[in-house]
């Protein structure tokens, strides 16, 4: 760990969570220097729903390879890139009649959300976006101004112009709607919050807590949108891969957000971010919005194995399928500690759970890694520990891991 603290920015934090030099992995097991095994719940952070090294997507990537396929295109046509697009209409749009274009906006989920904003306030030339309490959307300038947690944010970075954030779905329980609130403070011109040229939100908020939309909350906001000429840009970089049981996490409520991010787990591991915008919106001036690694062909590669998991049903419904296992499993977990205090929210594969104790998640997530175990905490104070499982964990490794949880909870309630 010695080079780490001395040539690495302070600024390192897994590092910290997780004390091991990780060296190799496979699915939903990772292997650090000294041969240690752990069980992963934490998925890269959403990145790797199709697990490590998965056996298929690193054949394709060594075939890509050994045939001298380009590896750095800037933007440039390539065939990895033509293949991609056309598995990601067949497979993935054109079952769910959507269309939109696609924008490669470069390595990370906050270059899809960067994206967005800026199309969104040229589109609609306005430049207020409104994000919801708890949001998550990344950390560079613009994605910032629209994170709630002010722990990411130093008052002279000056970021928050022109956003504003209003409640999400239960955040003053379960009986206020919150979106009477919005159109209430829409229709207002004294209540502060102009007119914004989009709203962002995310189906499940991953980063802030695993708060749940329902569907119903989503549908109105969707009408929201519409009723005010709002672009309604949904952030699927963490939701979205199947994470909530079907491709898209908006899918369950039936909506057809303006602009969808992707990222994370698109390129199975590999860098990609990704813009999805009805096909009107698209109006930029050719080079406009550009960078160098936008569209990583390795990522495409291995986006296009990835999005063959796709191609029948049958992945879909083990996902929800291993999502009850967990939900029936956490539930029995909670149930048999009342002095946890715990509340399990969540949907298809991922799970949270909050503690009435903020520092207790936290302890268990410290001690699941002495036991050999992955799992980060979420919220606010990092009050909710949270299941990321890779989609395709077996149920052994599933039940295995879920053991190991049981076993922390009770070590630090002891
Ligand atoms: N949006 C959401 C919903 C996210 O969960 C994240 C990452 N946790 C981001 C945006 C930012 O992605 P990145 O860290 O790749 O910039």
């Amino acid at each position: 760990m010695r080079i780490f603290e001395e040539m690495e920015s302070e600024v390192r934090g897994y590092i910290r969570s997780f004390p091991a030099v990780f060296d190799t992995a496979r699915g939903s097991e990772m292997f650090d220097e000294r041969g240690n095994r752990y069980i992963d719940f934490f998925a890269g952070a959403g990145t790797l729903n199709y697990g490590h090294n998965n056996p298929a997507i690193s054949q394709a990537l060594i075939d890509y390879l050994q045939n001298d396929g380009i590896v750095h295109g800037l933007d440039k046509a390539t065939v990895a890139k033509k293949v991609f697009l056309q598995k990601l209409a067949d497979t993935i749009f054109a079952p769910r009649n959507l269309e939109y274009k696609v924008q490669f906006t470069g390595p990370t989920g906050t270059n899809a959300v960067e994206t967005a904003l800026k199309l969104a306030r040229m589109v609609k030339q306005r430049s207020n976006v409104i994000a919801f309490t708890n949001a998550y959307h990344g950390l560079s300038m613009g994605s910032l101004a629209i994170t709630g947690n002010s722990f990411y944010r130093d008052e002279s970075y000056g970021v928050r112009h022109n956003s504003a954030f209003v409640p999400y779905d239960g955040y003053f329980g379960q009986d206020v709607n919150t979106i009477d609130y919005l159109r209430r403070f829409l229709m207002d011109q004294s209540s502060g919050i102009d007119l914004p040229a989009a709203i962002i939100v995310e189906t499940v908020q991953g980063e802030g807590g695993i708060h749940v939309a329902s569907d119903a909350w989503l549908r109105e906001l969707e009408s929201l949108c519409r009723e005010f000429d709002i672009l309604l840009v949904l952030d699927d970089i963490q939701m979205g891969n199947g994470r909530t049981g079907t491709f898209f996490s908006f899918e369950r409520a039936g909506i057809t957000p303006d602009m969808v991010t992707v990222s994370k787990s698109i390129g199975a591991g590999l860098p990609l971010s990704l813009l999805l915008m009805r096909p009107e919106l698209d109006q930029w001036k050719p080079g406009e919005h550009t960078g160098t690694f936008r569209g990583n062909n390795l990522a495409f590669v291995a986006a296009t194995k990835a999005l063959e998991y796709w191609d029948t049903p049958d992945f879909a419904e083990g996902v929800r399928h291993k999502g009850e296992i967990f939900r029936e499993s956490l539930q029995a977990i909670v149930d048999k500690h009342p002095a946890i205090n715990g509340e399990l929210r969540g949907v298809g594969m991922v799970w949270g759970i909050e503690f009435a104790d903020p520092g207790f998640a936290g302890a268990v997530s410290e001690e699941a890694f002495k036991q050999g175990l992955v799992i980060e905490t979420a919220g606010a104070n990092g009050q909710v520990l949270k299941f990321l499982p890779a989609l395709t964990m077996d149920e052994a490794i599933i039940t295995e891991g879920l053991a190991i949880i049981e076993k922390s909870i009770e070590a630090v309630l002891e």
